[in-house]
């Protein structure tokens, strides 16, 4: 696989492991990140020592302005991208409904939902036939709370990957004629920073068929796999990759 890929929160968890696997398997990467540089330059590092190319990529994906910034930066020193993993995310405050603030409401649906579409916006007018580009692939990480109302506490959280797993679907729909394959992974809980001991506790006790929580290898394998000739048939879907819960 060789081309230009933009992942958004590479620094860190799933979104460094897909940043490492891409860069293995070809391609120029745009690690992006909010706040912590230093953690996007050490992955970025760790590609140049194995050979691969990849630059650090600012960028806060629930901020419009910012969106657009991140990707004419990445035009800018990586070149025509090719790809797109919409992974940054936020759980945002674990509250029950009755007592979320509707800032904090805001602030997790403009990172999960509206940075990915804004993202899917950016990268679209750039890979799209009908825009001159040359086509080119999507993977937006959602989560198995889609599915399953998410945790005690994370319901906000998974109304954003429900509204993730919609539009991944219509987006599809929308520029599969373009030359563009839009997916989804959703994993189960992964050991990372985001996944506190407390979620990983009750992620054990709720049924894990293979018997352990997931690693950022095991997502990163997915999106691999579907930005990978080897899907060419794949859009529109979404793969599930929790163990079995
Ligand atoms: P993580 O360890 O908390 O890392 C989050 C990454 O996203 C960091 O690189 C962070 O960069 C970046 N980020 C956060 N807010 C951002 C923003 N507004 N703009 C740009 N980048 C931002 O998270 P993770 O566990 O790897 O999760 C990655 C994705 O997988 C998320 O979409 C999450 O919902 C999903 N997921 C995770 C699990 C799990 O159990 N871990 C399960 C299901 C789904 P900075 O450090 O610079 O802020």
């Amino acid at each position: 696989m060789s081309g230009v890929v933009i992942v958004t929160g590479g620094s860190r968890g799933i979104g460094a492991a897909i940043c490492r696997i891409l860069a293995a398997r070809g391609y120029a990467v745009g690690v992006n990140y909010a706040q912590r540089a230093e953690a996007a330059e050490s992955v970025v590092a760790e590609i140049r020592a194995a050979g691969g190319r990849a630059e650090a990529l600012a960028g806060d994906v629930g901020d419009p302005v910012a969106v657009g910034a991140l990707f004419t930066a990445a035009d800018r020193v990586l070149g025509p991208l090719t790809a797109l993993v919409n992974n940054a995310g936020i759980t945002g405050d674990v509250s029950r409904v009755d007592a979320h603030e509707p800032a904090a409401l805001e602030r997790i649906f403009a990172v999960n939902v509206l940075g990915t579409i804004l993202c899917a916006r950016e990268a679209v007018r750039r890979m799209s036939r009908g825009h001159g580009g040359q086509g080119g692939g999507i993977v937006n990480i959602s989560s198995i709370a889609a599915r399953t109302g998410g945790l005690p506490g994370l319901t906000a959280y998974a109304a954003t990957k429900g509204a993730v797993e919609s539009f991944t679907k219509g987006f599809a729909n929308e520029v599969g004629g373009e030359g563009i394959r839009v997916n989804a992974v959703a994993p189960g809980m992964t050991a990372t920073d985001m996944a506190t001991e407390e979620m990983r506790a009750l992620a054990a006790r709720s049924g894990v068929v293979l018997g352990r929580i997931g690693e950022a290898e095991d997502i990163a394998e997915a999106v691999a796999w579907l930005l990978s000739p080897a899907a060419s048939y794949v859009t529109g879907t979404v793969v599930t990759v929790s163990g079995g819960r």
